[in-house]
């Protein structure tokens, strides 16, 4: 169903405020000849709870706004608008990085958003987004929904009032704009590269000097020279900001961010008043709009990839095995460095390196060969 249709049918009654009846839905309906001249069961009461979705994306922005909408809407649509899901974009409730705040304390019930950005609660947080040398996908889906990852989130979350859940996935991001070649592990020492979180700390180490931009400084910093190089997401949402204007050497792949889930979470005491269906359906529809913004990211970055190459000569490059290796090293002891925390993210972490050995020797069987092959 439509939002615009579901709005027509709240109007005419179907759904409507605490405490009306649905018999007055038909009362008015029949006039129109879409009831039954006698109801066959009893009239149910339908009550009405709006939840708002804080969310830390500008207003429809592709893939991760477009998604959380997408999720909104879901909500509303199945539980026949008894729970309608209200988004608001980063700004129009609360700044984006407020998001957990505001959920946490009540002042919205739902937000839409990437764990990495609560790491100042807890670094743990960081494993439920994406952390450098970190799972896929799928494989993080495997963590969560199969592997003991929920419950260590629940555990996590709990204390911050927050009931988390999986709601989206960028897919591997690339690794990033460059305005020269990347050949040895040399050519990172010094570069202004911009990349946030882990992954710079990560290329601190390796002599970079990573910073950290909102989206819309990027571009003006690459062009400018404040910068020499960027990360941002992948083919789709790079296309869209034009970095192919800026830099030649399109590199790949994104060791920072290998499968950035993003995730959803309800306000713990909100979550705890649902009926046993709304929680059903809740986590259903998160789950649904995880796999379908996968997808969507997917099918758009090979669109994209061959805009970028075909109509725009941007240069795709792959780092070496080499510079590869290196900053994995790097990366294991910013992890380890993470996981020494506080008792908690020790305990996430190992977990999860537990799920990403597992999954690394499956994905060597498995995935990895087929892929191989079917490139050749
Ligand atoms: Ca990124």
């Amino acid at each position: 169903m439509k939002r615009r249709d579901f709005i027509t049918g709240a109007a005419t009654g179907l759904v409507v405020g605490a405490g009306a009846l649905a018999l007055s839905a038909c009362d008015e309906q029949q006039a129109k000849q879409d009831c039954p001249a006698t109801p066959a069961a009893p009239a149910v009461q339908k009550k009405k709870r709006e939840l708002k979705m804080v969310t830390t994306w500008p207003k429809n922005f592709p893939g991760l706004g477009t998604g959380a909408q997408r999720l909104a809407d879901r909500i509303t649509a199945m539980t026949d608008g008894e729970l309608t899901v209200k988004l608001f974009a980063a700004g129009e409730l609360v700044q984006a990085f407020d998001s957990f705040d505001a959920v946490s304390g009540g002042q919205a019930e739902m937000y839409h958003g990437a764990e990495y950005y609560w790491q100042g609660k807890s670094k743990a947080f960081n494993f439920f987004a994406a952390v450098p040398f970190g799972l896929l996908a799928h494989e993080l889906d495997a963590w969560v929904h199969q592997a003991g990852g929920q419950d260590l989130w629940d555990e996590l979350a709990a204390p911050f009032n927050i009931k988390p859940f999986i709601a989206g996935n960028t897919g591997v991001q690339m690794g990033g704009w460059f305005n020269k070649e990347i050949n040895t592990v040399e050519d990172y020492k010094g570069l202004k590269i911009r990349m946030p979180g882990l992954g710079g700390e990560v290329l601190r180490r390796i002599g970079a000097a990573a910073v950290s931009l909102p989206g819309g400084e990027i571009f003006p910093s690459l062009q400018s020279g404040a910068i020499d190089a960027t990360e941002w997401v992948g083919p789709w949402n790079d296309l869209a900001f034009g970095f192919y204007k800026v830099a030649k050497y399109y590199y790949s792949p994104g060791f920072h961010e290998p499968g950035t889930a993003l995730s959803s979470g309800v306000n713990l005491e909100v979550w705890n008043s649902l009926s046993d269906s709304h929680k059903a359906i809740v986590r259903g529809a998160m789950q649904a709009e995880a796999a379908n913004m996968y997808a969507e990211f997917t099918a758009r970055n090979g669109d994209a990839l061959k805009t970028l190459i075909d109509q725009h000569g941007v240069v795709l490059k792959s780092f070496s095995d080499e510079v590869m290796l290196e900053i994995r090293k790097a990366a294991e002891e910013v992890l380890a460095e993470v996981a020494a925390a506080d008792e908690m993210t020790g305990r996430v972490y190992r977990s999860f390196v537990d799920v990403r050995r597992k999954a690394t020797n499956w994905y060597g069987i498995g995935d990895g060969p087929y892929a191989r092959v079917r490139a050749l």
